[in-house]
């Protein structure tokens, strides 16, 4: 039975009004799924693909009833975990009008308007973000040689990126030596990031076979230039290549942003050096100019990415990535280079050869509907009011000396905690997440277990902020009340304390013993705000303390003996 668009028409329009209602009636939901358990969802749907047909509204109530309570809120008013999610609906038309047309977009062919418009919205991109020319494409820049594609997702992005330059180098080792495999020069290769770098540039030289160096960033988590050449210079005298530099502007743990220009000047230095810029989250302040020192340096870069999801309010997916040279870059992924080398003469080069897939939506419609409907100056007021949320959570924080601030206060984001132990702040995330509440997820900064507080909702306030801030509070009152018993303390009713599986989910963190800690082969070692926290476990740690106690009593007890048989039959106990 052939679908008929007649149908659409009503079911499309009932959607885009459960969607509506959705939005408007979500602060009246509980932000997290509190309730479910995992592997909640199977038992409740059939086993099987339906046999026959069924109706729209069958459908929907199954998933009103059934999936909609597991459904995480990342809009809800109470949601201030990882980086929230944009759904602004300019970015959900062209979502739909992109599946709607189902272009794919490989080549110019395929679709010329979407090869087309994909540079035009990057383009006007670039120039809001204030870019350098270098990575606008020829329509707009005739010198260009660069220019940019659309990516899946950061990492991708990231990883691409790193291919390519990891292809620039081998081929600069390799030179006339054709009959000699690239693979022979993978175990010199090695790239560079701070230890506050997003885990997916970890990934990313997992899959690339190359040695990542971490370098450790100064007291601002900012990696600068001397550490970062100091690295270089002793993989240089052990006869290593270094090849790719990873400089973040925004860490997903606090948002911090290391100092380009330094890195930068290091990068020229080396010209086997390239130069990658993450800026999934803080790139896209730019389009205010009070944001733009941040990115003094960038006319030292290869290559940039940004993530219109993280702070520009747009539906995933969307990563924005800009290529100084597009012909380098494409050459790690083209399979028939002359045949590019042709393309880019003639000023489109096909899609394809930006990375692993294929096939492509149409999503620069999300862009192309998100910019026109906004404006610059829409774009702008939102995220100056991310900035000024993040500071009104930050006074509200330092007004109570119970608690300290981590990170610099940058672009929405705050780290805070109670100045307690970390067990005790697990703890007291694990209860505000566990009472759905509020939602909130942890990080490790400067050593410490913190709580991140993102502010980027596009309808956030000030109004909200002090709700949150006050639920905060409660929940600090109550753990705080039950490790410091005071007099004054009113008699409360005992909180009841969350299992050991819950306590571990809702804070976010998994804890491990340091035996076990110790086997791994490899351990994880940059965050990437999504993975649990390793701790190392308490109990564990009680333990071996208490088998230790034992050791040291029995060692006692032979010490006492053998002092006992030494002073002979005097009867004088050894001391
Ligand atoms: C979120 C984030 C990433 C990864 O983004 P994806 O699009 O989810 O792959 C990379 N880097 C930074 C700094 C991030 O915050």
């Amino acid at each position: 039975m052939a679908k008929n668009y007649e149908e659409f028409r009503i079911h499309g329009k009932q959607m885009v009004d459960y969607i509506c209602d959705y939005v408007k009636n979500m602060d009246k939901k509980t932000v997290a799924p509190i309730l479910v358990e995992p592997g909640f969802l199977a038992p409740q749907l059939e086993k099987e693909v339906p046999e026959l047909p069924e109706s729209y509204q069958q459908i929907m109530d199954d998933f009103e009833n059934k999936i909609m309570p597991g459904i995480m809120h990342w809009n809800h008013p109470n949601f201030y975990a990882y980086f929230g999610a944009g759904n602004a609906y300019p970015s959900l038309l062209g979502d739909m009008l992109s599946s709607g047309i189902a272009a794919i977009g490989f080549s110019w062919a395929s679709c010329p308007a979407l090869t087309e418009l994909e540079a035009i919205m990057l383009d006007w991109y670039a120039k809001a973000l204030d870019l350098p020319e270098f990575f606008l494409s020829k329509s707009s820049n005739p010198d260009s040689v660069g220019g940019g594609a659309i990516q899946a997702s950061a990492s991708d992005a990231i990883f691409a990126c790193m291919c390519s330059a990891r292809a620039r180098a081998i081929k600069k080792l390799k030179g006339d030596n054709h009959e000699i495999h690239d693979s022979v020069y993978l175990p010199q290769l090695v790239c560079y990031a701070s230890s506050e770098a997003h885990s997916s540039v970890e990934k990313a030289a997992k899959m690339n076979l190359v040695i990542l160096r971490i370098i450790e960033p100064d007291s601002h988590d900012s990696m600068r230039g001397d550490a970062l050449e100091r690295a270089i210079e002793r993989d240089i005298a052990r006869g290593l290549t270094p090849f790719f530099v990873v400089a973040t502007l925004g860490t997903t743990s606090q948002v911090a942003f290391d100092n380009l220009v330094e890195i930068g000047q290091v990068c020229k230095k080396y010209p086997s050096l390239w130069f990658h810029v993450d800026g999934a989250y803080g790139g896209n302040a730019f389009l205010v100019p009070e944001m733009r020192r941040y990115k003094a340096g960038m006319e030292f870069v290869d290559s940039f990415e940004v993530n219109p999801n993280k702070l520009m309010m747009t539906a995933f997916d969307c990563t924005c990535m800009w290529v100084k040279n597009v012909l380098t870059f494409t050459e790690a992924f083209a399979v028939d280079p002359l045949y590019l080398q042709h393309q880019h003469d003639n000023n489109v080069v096909d899609l394809r050869h930006f990375g692993t897939p294929l096939s492509r939506r149409f999503r620069s419609l999300k862009l192309y509907f998100m910019f026109r409907m906004y404006g610059l100056k829409g774009l702008q007021s939102y995220i100056r009011r991310v900035i000024a949320m993040g500071k009104h959570f930050e006074k509200l924080v330092k007004t109570d000396d119970r608690f300290e601030i981590r990170n610099d206060v940058i672009l929405g984001l705050a780290c805070f905690r109670l100045l307690q132990p970390d067990a005790v702040n697990q703890e007291f995330l694990a209860r505000m997440n566990a009472s759905g509440k509020i939602h909130l997820t942890p990080a490790k900064v400067k050593g410490k277990y913190v709580i991140r507080f993102v502010a980027n909702q596009e309808n956030c306030n000030e109004e909200q902020i002090n709700y949150a801030w006050k639920t905060i509070q409660q929940f600090a009152d109550e753990i705080l009340g039950e490790i410091v018993p005071t007099e004054k303390r009113p008699t409360r009713p005992r909180l009841k304390k969350l299992n050991r599986t819950h306590s571990q989910r809702f804070s976010f963190t998994r804890n491990v013993s340091q035996e076990i800690y110790e086997r791994q082969p490899s351990i994880q070692k940059l965050t990437d705000g999504a993975t649990p926290i390793v701790v190392i476990d308490t109990d564990s740690i009680l333990l071996s303390l208490q088998k230790a106690t034992i050791k040291n009593k029995e060692a006692q007890e032979r010490d006492k003996k053998i002092q006992i048989k030494h002073n002979g039959c005097n009867g004088i106990k050894g001391v």
